[in-house]
């Protein structure tokens, strides 16, 4: 399927788009892995966005939202059809409630918050990608979460732009109403915070900061976590009895836990590698391929599937 020259010019006429014809999909993904798209479209505005996705629905082409790329593996063949990102950014506040667009990063909502005396997001100090993406797919650690916090989510449905608080998103671990519904676009979101002195919070960003950076070098080509972890009490006793205590974290098990004992550290396909501290964390290490990726996904679930009788399901998500 290839994006059609009137379709092309049409978006090429809204304000605030910005059209680009094949780009590599690889030079927008942390992976650094990926084809291109059929056409990549940035929309700088709500409006914007809108009428791409309108133009793209009546041209009857398929179409894919990202954000940063960083929790994505895209096909060596790239994705024919439109690849739109949003790049709205800003963030304002109203005394405890910060409201911010899809498109800002998430690191720069966290700095918002902690310069301006607010607690609640500090935890998620160095996740890296755009806040919409954190709330499509509930984006947390340390224990903590986004939804925590979230008050309201402004979304477009497909026909109208619509708001709906904390309790309709549907959110879970790594789960939400979005990821259901893959045609809802998250436009932006509140949240609520508390609160507190700076330094307090800066220090406690700080600590965080450092453990994440020596676990994922900033250069490092990966997605984070391959694999969700897996919620303990949902697992069959005969697995339970085989996970020690201490490895349990929050109520979960960790997927590397199961990942290890099939020997995935240090694994490797071609250009890409499981790291060899942490066996859940599976990187490019210079030239691989998303046809690698994937077939080492493929193995490290099936041997934990033949061991455990466990089914992994990826955190990463694939386009194309
Ligand atoms: C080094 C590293 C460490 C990480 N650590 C963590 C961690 O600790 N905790 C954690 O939760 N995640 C972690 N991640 C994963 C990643 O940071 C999150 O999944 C992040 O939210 C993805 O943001 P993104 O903008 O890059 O989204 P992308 O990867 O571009 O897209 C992810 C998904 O979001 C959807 N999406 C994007 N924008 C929108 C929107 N506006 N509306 C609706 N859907 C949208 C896309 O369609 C896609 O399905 C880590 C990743 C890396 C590379």
């Amino acid at each position: 399927m290839t994006v059609r020259q009137e379709t092309i010019e049409r978006l090429d006429r809204i304000p605030n788009v910005a059209i680009s014809p094949g780009a590599l999909l690889s030079h927008h993904t942390r992976f650094g892995i990926g084809g291109p798209a059929g056409l990549y479209v940035e929309a700088g505005s709500e409006e914007g966005f809108r009428e791409a996705l309108r133009v793209a629905r009546e041209s009857d082409i398929n179409y894919a939202v990202i954000g940063d790329g960083t929790n994505l593996i895209v096909s060596d063949k790239g994705f024919p059809g439109i690849v739109l990102r949003l790049t709205t950014r800003e963030i304002t506040r109203d005394g405890n409630l910060v409201r911010a667009e899809a498109g800002a990063e998430l690191q720069t909502l966290v700095n918002y918050a902690i310069d301006a005396g607010l607690r609640g997001l500090e935890t998620m100090t160095g996740i890296p990608g755009s806040v919409g993406a954190a709330v499509y797919g509930n984006a947390g650690a340390y224990g903590h979460s986004i939804d925590e916090r979230v008050r309201q989510v402004r979304f477009f449905d497909g026909s109208a732009v619509r708001a709906i608080g904390a309790a309709e998103c549907e959110f879970r671990y790594r789960e939400s109403i979005f990821k259901q519904h893959k045609d809802w676009i998250i436009f932006s979101v509140a949240v609520h915070l508390e609160p507190a002195p700076p330094e307090e919070l800066r220090k406690s960003a700080a600590g965080i900061m450092k453990i994440r950076l020596e676990k994922y070098p900033p250069t490092m080509k990966c997605a984070g976590s391959i694999f969700k972890n897996l919620i303990f009490a949902e697992l069959p006793e005969s697995v339970q009895s085989q996970v020690p205590e201490r490895v349990i974290r929050e109520g979960k098990a960790p997927s590397a836990y199961f990942l290890e004992q099939v020997g995935a550290k240090g694994m490797r396909n071609g250009g890409i590698r499981v790291a060899d501290y942490h066996a859940n964390l599976i990187y490019n290490a210079g030239d691989g391929t998303a046809r690698e990726l994937r077939l080492l996904i493929s193995e490290l679930k099936r041997r934990v599937k033949a061991k455990f009788g466990l089914e992994l399901e990826e955190e990463v998500q694939y386009v194309g």
